[in-house]
């Protein structure tokens, strides 16, 4: 099934809000296995909206809208479509005594135009809002399916997956249902990812293999449609197994779950714990690993020391191996591997981790942009420190540092526990 989505306000053409309803729909819809092919977005006027119609008509089998279901004279989507369609607008009851309810316990009045958000296409299936007041619209006219949703995120998001997704699901028939896996990676780029198995993307078409990147790392997605759960997780664990034997190392989940994540298991699986110094990344290693709800019984807290003065008054580094002539410099192996390992003293942890570098966009110490030493401390083990030269702005150095310490981590943790592949134990 062909897709696109038409998003109607103005505001999203004066560039006054972004049209992330489009993102989650295309997204939603890919889960779906509905192919979105076009995005359209189109202002509060009637006249063009019917023209976006028009064209989306000859080009997708479904039609999807968000946007301008509310109560006001510009929110025209369901009059447009009703119009264009030839069918009248209805009244949905339940929605209608819902907003009679609201108003009536505001001790509000209320207006011909509140009436409008309860209103829908003559023959629609209506779609619940459980959060606002006006209904979702659902029909097929012709070869043509339609879905309206409103604008607000908060509303339009758990519509779609909700009622929505129901109702695709049964329009789609005997269209077999699409399973997919996410495949999660660290400590290797996009491209060296896809070179590593081109022949594969290439060659597959069921399962399909899709790269794309996520925050700092990236992912495949291998899906396939069946019949059953099991029929699609046989064919998608071949394929698993297949990119497994080449790219192990760098597999560290089979689930949707950031590295960070991926680290709290392995260290509360193995009841160990971690303690952080930052100076480039400026705490955000200690941001992603807090995200984490319950990291607390492993994270036990991390220290930003900027400046040359803090990791001296705070992890005690003498100032001689900081700065002056022939100081190996707060950028360096040495200094990294110390804040490491003071932070793991300090906190009386299993771990101690640190990153030093140069973020940019200005050269410092001398250093260039971009390197970046992750050290990694753990009791009983002698410290390693890994240099980076990373690439990129200034947001995405500190990102691709934070990552790269995290892989190192997880990398350890795998070697300790003894785990050969990426089976990332709940
Ligand atoms: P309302 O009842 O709030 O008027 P509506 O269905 O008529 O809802 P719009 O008037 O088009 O929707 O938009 C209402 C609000 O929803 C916008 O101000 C914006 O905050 C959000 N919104 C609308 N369209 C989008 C979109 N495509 N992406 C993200 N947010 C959107
Ligand atoms: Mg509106």
């Amino acid at each position: 099934m062909k897709a696109e989505i038409i998003a109607v306000g103005t505001e999203l053409l004066l560039g006054q809000i972004i049209n992330t309803n489009a993102q989650f729909l295309s997204q939603g819809l890919a889960d779906l296995g509905i192919d979105v092919y076009f995005q359209t977005v189109v202002g509060d006027n009637a006249g063009r909206l019917t023209q976006a119609i028009h064209t989306a008509r000859t080009r997708a089998d479904l039609i999807l809208f968000t946007g301008g279901l509310g109560p006001t004279q510009d929110d025209l989507t369901k009059d447009t479509l009703a119009a264009d369609l030839g069918r009248a607008l209805v009244v949905h009851e339940p929605s209608m005594a819902k907003i009679e309810a609201l108003f009536a316990s505001r001790g509000a009045k209320m207006v011909e135009s509140n009436r409008r958000q309860a209103l829908m296409i003559e023959g629609c299936e209506p779609l619940a809002n459980e959060t606002g007041l006006a209904v979702g619209n659902a029909l097929t006219v012709g070869d043509t399916h339609y879905v309206l949703l409103p604008g607000p995120p908060r509303e339009m998001k758990p519509m779609f997956t909700g009622p929505t997704t129901a109702w695709l699901r049964r329009i789609m028939g005997d269209e077999l249902p699409l399973f997919s896996r996410q495949l999660r990676f660290a400590g290797i780029g996009e491209s060296s990812l896809e070179a590593a198995i081109l022949d594969l993307i290439e060659g597959q078409s069921d399962p399909t293999i899709a790269p794309y990147a996520k925050e700092g790392e990236v992912a495949l997605r291998i899906s396939t449609k069946a019949r059953t759960a099991a029929e699609a997780h046989e064919r998608i664990d071949a394929t698993v197994s297949q990119i497994s034997e080449r790219l192990k190392q760098f597999m560290y989940a089979q689930d949707d779950i950031p590295i960070e994540e991926a680290v709290i298991r392995l260290l509360r699986n193995s009841m160990r714990t971690l303690a952080s110094a930052e100076s480039c990344s400026g705490g955000l290693l200690a941001e992603a690993i807090t995200s984490i709800p319950g990291s607390s019984s492993e994270f036990k807290g991390g220290m930003v020391t900027y400046t040359n003065e803090m990791k001296h008054r705070v992890l005690g580094i003498p100032m001689s191996q900081l700065e002056g002539p022939g100081a190996p410099g707060a950028v360096s192996e040495s200094t990294a591997a110390m804040m490491a390992e003071r932070i793991r003293e300090l906190s009386g942890t299993d771990f101690g981790i640190s990153i030093t570098g140069v973020a940019g966009p200005a050269e410092c110490e001398g250093k260039a942009v971009g390197l970046v030493y992750v050290g990694l401390a753990q009791k009983g083990r002698e410290t390693e420190v890994h240099t980076l030269q990373l690439s990129g702005n200034r947001g995405i150095i500190r990102l691709r540092a934070v990552k790269a310490a995290f892989y190192r981590l997880w990398q350890r943790l795998m070697e300790t526990s003894g785990h050969t592949g990426m089976k990332v134990p709940d």
